[in-house]
């Protein structure tokens, strides 16, 4: 489930994501082992996306569930427990989302397209707008806005929403054949012959989410500091929001101590791993694990 879960978050979110196992006191309450991923959010802040939990027998013998098995004796299943929340919806939001208000993955944007119409009232605009939401709607999830807001008031209020594409149509397209698209993420303005709409907007969306997610991983790595030492990581804790990657003895004293002197708590234990340093960074013996840890929403 949990690699499933990061597809969701990486190909139709584009945010990417680090897979791995929580620590035995971060793991869900009595399960064997509690597996998560973990995303970086704007802010530095660290967001458990989602999370998978193998609860071997114990909660079924707790509960007293049973099954008769093949053999006609009585069995105690071994279970898992996975899920994703609504939290995943602050993920969009704080992964992607700028000044200007929302920036949306095209996949999940409720609308992909905006039209909107430049001096509307000049013969032909409104029709060939009209005509251009009937065309485009059979393929993407287009909004006409054709409301009495001036057109700066419109590029505003749709950027706001996070809308990925908005195209702007006059009288002197309409002369040349063609619009103006503009991406909600980078502003770039791109002119497009009428007749070459649909590819182009096909092709603008997959860019505009493989844009969004290598701006979030640039960032991310940007924000994600190897610390050899406690003195780096409690200074580095202290002044960079982010992901501090340091090897770890594997015992929750150190994890412990960590969070108190550093204000952090161990995020995953990467399932791809790699050695930083031979020694636990807080208590300096032998190091078991490259551990992630940051502060958490
Ligand atoms: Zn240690």
């Amino acid at each position: 489930m949990l690699d499933i879960y990061a597809d969701l978050c990486e190909r139709v979110l584009a945010i990417p994501v680090i897979k791995g196992r929580k620590t035995e006191s971060e793991k869900f309450a009595g399960a064997v082992a509690t597996y998560a991923i973990e995303a970086l959010m704007h802010d530095g802040k660290a967001l458990q996306s989602g999370t998978s939990h193998y609860f071997g027998d114990g909660f079924a013998r707790a509960f007293g569930i049973q099954f008769t098995g093949r053999d006609n004796t009585l069995q105690t299943p071994f279970q898992t427990s996975w899920g994703v929340s609504t939290r995943i919806l602050g993920a969009i939001i704080m992964a992607h989302g700028d000044d200007n208000g929302l920036v949306l993955p095209p996949a999940v944007a409720p609308v992909q397209l905006v039209i909107v119409p430049i001096a509307a009232h000049k013969a032909g605009v409104a029709e060939k707008a009209a005509e251009l939401k009937m065309s485009l709607g059979r393929t993407f999830r287009v909004k006409l806005d054709d409301s009495e807001q001036s057109p700066g008031w419109k590029f505003a209020e749709h950027e706001m929403k996070g809308v990925p594409l908005r195209l702007e149509i006059g009288p002197r397209d309409l002369q040349n054949g063609q619009c103006v698209l503009v991406r909600r993420d980078t502003r770039e303005k791109i002119v497009c012959p009428l007749d070459e709409l649909e590819p182009t907007i096909e092709r603008l969306l997959e860019d505009y989410r493989n844009s969004l997610y290598d701006a979030a991983l640039a960032r991310r790595e940007s924000m994600t500091y190897d610390c050899t030492d406690l003195d780096g990581f409690m200074s580095t804790a202290a002044t960079k929001p982010g992901f501090i990657r340091a090897m770890w003895c594997g015992s929750t004293e150190c994890e412990q101590r960590l969070k108190e002197v550093a204000g952090v708590s161990s995020r995953c234990i990467p399932f791809e791993q790699q050695r930083i340093s031979e020694k636990c960074v807080c208590c300096g013996e032998p190091a078991k694990e490259l551990v992630y840890w940051g502060k958490a929403y």
